[in-house]
């Protein structure tokens, strides 16, 4: 084993030397790849087209190799899972000699790969109730021309994940053959990711992708983890610079770290919709089975198919259909909405309640980037990080009195002052409330509130569609903390804007710390009535607001 595993590898790819991509563009006189020198028209967000890209993009290697825990030479990126998988099989299954082997019904992709190089196929079936025989998958990956083992955890399209101890178990069974994991949908699971494992199981690949749960299908973007000589194979005989710069500058804005909140907030939307989905599926009459899922997806097993068929076509719903395969179908998890659609067309009658009302806004300038995102019906979801500590408290005082679920981050320019970090959070908090009241049907539109201790707050507001904003007040100080009391009316100004609200305040005290407390829990205690659902008129005698 002393040279693996170049030992298990293709001759030719051992042999053979990297194509000579260049390393990146740098600051020297770039007169080495036949590049235009002019850059083409701009597109917002990436420059530098007319270079070609690094075979490996430093920044987005680093960014990924940070989210998933692993070091940057253990770590492949490219076009997808997918491409890691094209090139596992591509690097070390000499063709009409070599074998993978997969546990079908699974992801398809491993036989195409295999069937595109010339490399066969050892099945080891799943069980009737889609676990793993391991001591099979053991026993038939024993032979050396079976390179690889692919386990697909949570799998697609069953849903079920294996243990991390029976993973291991087969990495420890077959030390010389590639254990790949795939673990497109382990966001999903409460499983722990096996990338902790990369360093110290030499045979272990396991592939991620940004498809799923980061929401970058159309983007195409996954990462291969393994040890760094599984990695330098593998780069041989990756294309030439498969990540265009746009798809690079796209990747790393959706993953920037002032997004990941939303990211994880979203998620947890998706979970706790797979179990409403579930519940109402389980009523329908088209639906024998749901089995339980790990993933953003669930496998039913149907009945009364032609009809079931019939509805789907007329709600204009696709579901992929195993029927083939499996004898099942598997549908996907959508949003709160496109959920209730699909559960209409199922035939549920009593749909389980679950439609919140949330809004998000991510900006971006030179001075800040911020993502918010806020529901309306789950106070729970609340995390403030904008990097001035007053401030973050005063908002989690109008989340709280508002009775109102608010994620926000921002990195903000606070070298230079709190001014841009205050007001641009203000009008993305502004646009995402907005977009969360919708239509604003069954709204309580007016709000007002009365005093407060022995500071006096007077907040009134109207949902009117209208901005407009009114302070009065004097503050004796002019910063609480690295807060600027100018902030304050600011703030209610910005939010008034894009919240298309009227805002008035009217503050009196002797300490500007109480007085701008007053003033956030006052706005969201007044927001409180005016965002609360009763009945579904649109309370406007124009009909709209
Ligand atoms: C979706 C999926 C992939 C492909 O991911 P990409 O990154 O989009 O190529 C890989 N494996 C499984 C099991 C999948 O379901």
């Amino acid at each position: 084993m002393t040279n693996w595993p170049e030992s298990i590898a293709r001759k030719a790819v051992v042999a053979m030397l990297p194509y000579s991509a260049r390393g990146g563009a740098t600051d020297a006189l770039h007169l080495d790849a036949n590049e235009n020198p002019y850059a083409p028209p701009p597109v917002v967000g990436a420059t530098g087209f007319n270079r070609y890209p690094a075979q490996q993009p430093e920044n987005l290697v680093r960014r990924l190799a940070s989210i998933y825990g692993v070091n940057t030479d253990q770590i492949m990126v490219g076009r997808g899972a997918d491409e890691g998988i094209e090139c596992l099989i591509r690097a070390f299954c000499e063709a009409e000699q070599d074998s993978i082997l997969t546990c079908p019904p699974t992801f398809g992709y491993y036989k195409t790969c295999a069937d595109i190089q010339g490399a066969g196929i050892v099945e080891v079936p799943l069980s009737a109730t889609y676990q793993w025989y391991i001591s099979a998958v053991i026993e038939a990956g024993r032979p050396s021309d079976v390179k690889m083992v692919f386990l697909c955890s949570p799998n697609n399209p069953t849903g079920n994940s294996l243990t991390r101890d029976a993973i291991l178990r087969v990495c420890s069974e077959l030390p010389e053959t590639l254990v790949i994991v795939d673990e497109a949908y382990i966001e999903f699971s409460d499983q722990e990711s096996l990338a902790d494992q990369i360093g110290t199981v030499p045979n272990l690949v396991v592939l991620r992708t940004l498809s799923k749960a980061f929401a970058l299908a159309g983007v195409r973007g996954g990462a291969l983890l393994a040890d760094p000589r599984i990695i330098d194979l593998l780069i041989k005989v990756l294309p030439p610079y498969p990540i265009a710069r746009p798809v690079e500058a796209a990747i790393l804005n959706a993953l920037a770290p002032s997004a990941m909140s939303v990211h994880a907030q979203r998620l947890a939307e998706t979970l706790s919709e797979r179990v409403r989905l579930a519940k109402g599926l389980e009523q329908s009459d088209f639906v024998e089975t749901v089995f339980p899922s790990d993933a953003n997806f669930l496998l039913l097993d149907v009945k009364n198919e032609t009809a079931l068929l019939k509805q789907l076509r007329k709600f204009n719903i696709k579901i992929r259909d195993y029927r083939s395969t499996t004898g099942h179908m598997r549908i996907s998890i959508g949003s709160p909405e496109e959920n209730t659609i699909a559960l209409q067309a199922f035939g549920v009658i009593d749909i389980p309640q679950s439609i919140d009302r949330i809004g998000e806004t991510f900006r971006k300038t030179n001075e800040t980037d911020i993502s918010v995102r806020v529901n309306l019906d789950d106070p729970s979801q609340t995390k403030i990080e904008t990097g001035i500590g007053f401030y973050d408290h005063m908002l989690e005082q109008i989340s709280k009195h508002g009775g109102f679920g608010l994620t926000m981050s921002c990195e903000g320019d606070l070298h230079i002052d709190a001014h841009h970090t205050v007001e641009d959070t203000a009008l993305a908090f502004g646009a995402a409330l907005k977009s969360a009241l919708g239509d604003k049907a069954g709204i309580g539109r007016y709000g007002y509130v009365i005093p407060m201790d022995e500071t006096q707050a007077q907040v009134a507001i109207d949902l009117s569609g209208r901005a407009a904003a009114v302070f009065k007040g004097e503050f004796p100080t002019d910063h609480v903390g690295d807060f600027p009391v100018e902030m304050c009316p600011h703030f209610f100004e910005s939010l008034a804007q894009t919240l298309g609200a009227a805002i008035h305040v009217d503050v009196k005290g002797d300490n500007s710390h109480h007085m701008i407390e007053a003033c956030f829990k006052g706005v969201g205690r007044a927001l409180r009535p005016a965002f609360a659902v009763s009945g579904s008129e649109i309370p406007s005698t124009k009909g709209t607001l």
